[in-house]
């Protein structure tokens, strides 16, 4: 167990990165040894200045944005109680868990030759750090974290709202609050709006568990809170932790050459993430209940930014809590790190919900990201405008598609309207109006344009020798490239470099010119995740895939959320079937302490499992409490000490788990995305078989 930790630790994770990006250099990189003069101020030395393309790009840009309409600073700034002193606030670990002071280099110049200037812009809104009064009786600490906390007077205590990612945060924010408003009343009751870790994970900085499961302390949630809060990230984790590096930058150092901050805020928070649930559930579409002696009217809005979600109304405030479901951008379709695709008309309407609900009375609108809109003026223009930009898109992508439009066109046809690209709250610092309006063909039509060309092409790798012999080999492509490049022509000129980098993963000439182009397209992105993409594209291919360190670990709050169902279905996600041709066996799994009971089989090299079934002479039956199990999972104690204790008991042919083991798989989390960026021989670690190594939990 403690190998696999070290392994997985060994790789940066969300937020931990920042933290050590300066150890990432490799120093075996055959980068290395060809070194350019390095680029004053870039962090890397073969880091390029923008191109007076990038610069043409940035102006026209810059002059056909609405900077008229100042807004956005005086609602950032408006109520503001106390900035927050410390800019660093350190987790208990001992590392730093969160870092303000490295995006200060935003507020010190009003121009960047290198950051789209609506970008920088939304990036130094966030730059906000500190506690704001929403309205008399409610409050918000912000940039303590990638989302914010909000405080709500109950009639005994403190109502939080989305406690942050990690405890320490949630805590600084806490004693921060406390310092100044809180008049020492403690935390009445936890509002989690929904299923992403960035509004749950800091939860133990301010509350025990003992206070919640007395019941002294409520945790209200949506419906089936727990059941999407890990579901999401599990199956696929380990792809969209590693995909993270693009979509995050995780690996590229704040600074104006490469990370400017995420959009929804500026960073995730690098300390304990935990998890304490819900002792009470919103189920019905629209529920009122009184907590903590303030009436609040629930609204259910499954499946729009996040499988489970839900806004609130405070009627006597005249105050509506907006959840993710309404924030100062555009927010994803697709989420560049992977997951199945949002539906923006049912987001959409949910928008209109609230608006002909709440909106048409609200005198305040706040959210778990960025500032408040205070006026009903202002709350009935943001409500409208965000309903209208996501049915927008997926009306008029529909109707672009039923005229023939595929997803690899969508992007360079689809436009915002004029009206609301003007609207600073409906600009792309999340979702990008290009990757949304692809994914809004793929939720509907899919990976295929229809050309039977693309349906089962041949992989990359592949199909790019011929490319490269056709076009008369390496250096005629680098020659042209670097035309293309020089001529400002980006897309091109990545066209046929990519083509070379597939074909010859080695040939550093051709990755070093691939990054350059990339550096360029990325410094011109308004969208950070766009941005980020090219720019740890660029990084990847100029270093190769780097080394770091990092103190995230699973969380066992995780563990104990993850159903025995989704845990036996990942099970089946690790197993390599060609290491289980001919295996044949039944499984009856018995958890006591649940009442669960699961048949597995393994049949067809393909192990599938069944819950409230039992196989009538199965050829193993392992009884364990579920408690006990989760021991497992967590890499406590392994599966063989369960049965060899007396803990799990065995009935048949024990060898059988043996067997199956041996089918078990672990994801690297460094697979090579860009061609010839593994620069390292990777160990092979064995993890225990029966764990169930969660990803980290993804901010969103
Ligand atoms: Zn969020």
């Amino acid at each position: 167990m403690s190998t696999r930790r070290q392994f997985i630790q060994s790789v940066p994770a969300v937020g931990t990165a920042f933290a050590v990006a300066g150890h990432l250099v490799l120093n075996e990189s055959p980068a290395q040894a060809q070194e350019p003069t390095p680029l004053k101020g870039h962090f890397h030395p073969k880091g390029k200045a923008p191109s007076k393309f990038t610069l043409d790009v940035l102006k026209q840009a810059k002059a056909n944005l609405p900077f008229a309409d100042k807004r956005d600073f005086e609602e950032q700034q408006r109520g503001l109680i106390a900035a927050m002193k410390d800019r660093k606030i350190m987790a208990d670990a001992g590392h730093v868990a969160w870092d303000m002071e490295r995006f200060q280099f935003l507020n010190e110049r009003t121009e960047f030759d290198s950051i789209h200037p609506s970008l920088l812009r939304q990036s130094v809104l966030n730059n906000n750090y500190g506690l704001y009064e929403v309205i008399p009786g409610i409050y918000q600490v912000r940039g303590f974290d990638l989302s914010d906390i909000s405080f709500v007077r109950g009639k005994t205590g403190w109502i939080v709202f989305d406690p942050l990612v990690t405890a320490e945060t949630a805590r600084a924010a806490w004693k921060l609050f406390q310092e100044h408003v809180g008049e020492g009343l403690p935390v009445s009751a936890i509002i989690y709006s929904h299923t992403h870790v960035d509004h749950w994970g800091g939860v133990r900085g301010i509350v025990h568990e003992a206070d919640v499961r007395s019941g002294r302390i409520p945790v209200i949630a949506p419906i089936d809170f727990m059941e999407h809060t890990i579901s999401e990230n599990v199956y696929a984790g380990n792809a969209m932790n590693r995909r993270l590096f693009y979509q995050y930058g995780l690996l590229l150092p704040a600074s104006p050459h490469g990370y400017v901050g995420q959009g929804l805020g500026q960073a995730v928070s690098a300390g304990a993430t935990g998890l304490i649930a819900p002792s009470r559930y919103v189920e019905a579409a629209i529920e009122e209940f009184d907590v903590d002696g303030v009436k609040m009217i629930f609204q259910n809005t499954p499946n729009t930014e996040a499988p489970r979600e839900m806004n609130t109304y405070i009627p006597e405030m005249k105050a509506l809590w907006m959840a993710e479901n309404v924030i100062a951008s555009l927010h994803n379709i697709y989420t560049l790190r992977g997951a199945p695709v949002r539906d923006p008309l049912n987001w959409s309407k949910y928008i209109s919900q609230a608006l002909y609900r709440f909106g048409l009375e609200a005198e305040v609108l706040f959210a778990s990201h960025h500032w408040p809109r205070w006026g009903n003026d202002r709350v009935q223009e943001v409500l409208r405008g965000q309903r209208d930009l996501y049915a927008n898109m997926n009306n008029q992508v529909l109707h672009l598609a039923n005229q023939g439009v595929t997803i690899n066109q969508i992007h360079n046809v689809y436009e915002v309207p004029k009206g609301l690209q003007a609207k600073w709250f409906c600009r792309g610092y999340h979702g990008s109006p290009e990757h949304n309006s692809r994914g809004v063909i793929q939720r509907y039509l899919g990976f295929w344009d229809c050309n039977p060309t693309t349906l089962i092409p041949l992989s990359p790798g592949d199909s790019a020798p011929l490319y490269v012999e056709m076009m008369g080999g390496a250096k005629k492509i680098i020659a042209r490239g670097r035309k293309l490049h020089n001529q400002g022509k980006y897309l091109l000129a990545q066209e046929i470099v990519n083509k070379l980098v597939q074909a010859e993963p080695q040939n550093q000439a051709a990755k070093d010119l691939l990054a350059d182009i990339f550096e360029q397209i990325g410094y011109q992105q308004e969208n950070p995740g766009l941005r980020n993409s090219f720019l740890a594209g660029a990084y990847e291919l100029r270093t190769g895939i780097p080394q770091g360190e990092t103190a995230d670990s699973s969380s066992p709050d995780v563990i104990r959320a993850m159903s025995t169902e989704l845990f036996l279905n990942f099970l089946g996600i690790r197993m390599d079937s060609r290491k289980a041709e001919g295996m044949r066996f039944t499984i009856n799994l018995i958890t006591p302490d649940n009442g669960e009971k699961f048949l597995i089989e393994m049949e067809n090299a393909t192990l599938t499992n069944i819950a409230g079934f039992q196989a009538k002479s199965p050829n193993l039956t392992l009884t364990i409490n579920r408690s006990d199990l989760e021991q497992t999972m967590a890499g406590a104690k392994t599966l063989e000490a369960q049965i060899a204790d007396g803990t799990a008991k065995v009935e048949g042919d024990a060898s059988i788990l043996k067997q199956l083991a041996s089918t078990f798989v672990d994801f690297d989390p460094r697979f090579e995305i860009m061609p010839g960026t593994k620069s390292r021989t990777l160990e092979v670690v064995t993890a225990d078989p029966y764990e169930a190594v969660p990803r980290p939990n993804i901010a969103e």
